[in-house]
């Protein structure tokens, strides 16, 4: 763990609350597919720090985060404390303290995955994807993703172009007429109609406290050993 200092590269917005920040990657930052970095900003007169996955592969040049603008746009004070606000309003050139990486949501021997992500629960499976891609290991990704409508996925286009024999891509749109996929949320059906071999896989599960536990518990229903499925649940 490294108390390090990232300076900005780029900023892309993904739609009017979701960006990515691309920053220089330290030269002595070493981080696992699927781990965290504190990111601090100084909100209201204050350094603030939150948590924020690493949505770039350590095979990529740059340090990569993306991130939900949470701007309260009826609540002025939260939003004047809201980290995910101060970051976005970064440009390139500017400098921030961060700290890490932390987590142990993290790829493990099995070749056989199911990565399961609710909204910006997808950006350590961002990661963890290009990472198995790119080093070509030798894994069946099953990946379920859950957003409120087409506009909403992220790496939308990424994920059908890396999808192959190796990546089957399930993307399901909860408040889409109409999206051409699957609609509604991720659910038994959903799950079952997908997955051959239920108890081969190991399961991870991102994405808020409540949709994570919702997925578990059908998982758990299935017989799935407890030590098979990792979740990371956030706020
Ligand atoms: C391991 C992990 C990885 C995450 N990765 C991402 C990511 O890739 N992209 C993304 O958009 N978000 C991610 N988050 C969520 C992120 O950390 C923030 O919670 C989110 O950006 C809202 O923070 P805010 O300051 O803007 O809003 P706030 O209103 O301050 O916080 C929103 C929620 O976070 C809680 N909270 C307040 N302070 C803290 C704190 N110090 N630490 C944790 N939670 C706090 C609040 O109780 C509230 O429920 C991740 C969270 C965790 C735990």
């Amino acid at each position: 763990m490294l108390n390090i200092q990232l300076r900005l590269k780029e900023k892309i917005w993904h739609t009017s609350e979701i960006y990515t920040l691309k920053f220089e990657k330290p030269k002595d930052l070493d981080f696992k597919p699927g781990q965290f970095i504190n990111l601090a900003v100084e909100v209201n007169g204050k350094q603030e720090k939150r948590a924020y996955s690493i949505s770039s592969s350590p095979t990529e040049e740059l340090l990569m985060f993306t991130i939900k603008r949470e701007d309260y746009p009826e609540e002025p004070e939260k939003r004047a404390k809201s980290v995910s606000t101060g970051l976005s309003k970064l440009e390139p050139g500017d400098q921030i303290e961060a700290k890490g990486p932390f987590g142990v949501f993290v790829l493990e021997e099995n070749p056989n995955l199911v990565f399961i992500a609710g909204g910006t629960g997808i950006t350590p499976f961002r990661c963890m994807s290009k990472y198995l891609l790119d080093k070509k290991i030798n894994a069946n990704i099953t990946l379920f993703y859950s957003a409120r409508a087409e506009k909403d996925f992220l790496f939308y286009e990424e994920f059908n172009k890396l999808k192959n024999e190796n990546l089957k891509f399930i993307p399901t749109a909860t408040r889409d007429e109409n999206f051409k996929g699957n609609k509604g949320r991720i659910d038994e059906n959903l799950l079952n109609n997908n997955i051959k071999n239920f108890n081969e896989n190991t399961y991870y599960i991102c994405g808020p406290k409540l949709f994570v536990e919702s997925v578990e518990k059908i998982l758990l229903k299935y017989n799935i050993e407890k030590k098979k499925i990792k979740v990371d649940k956030w706020g």
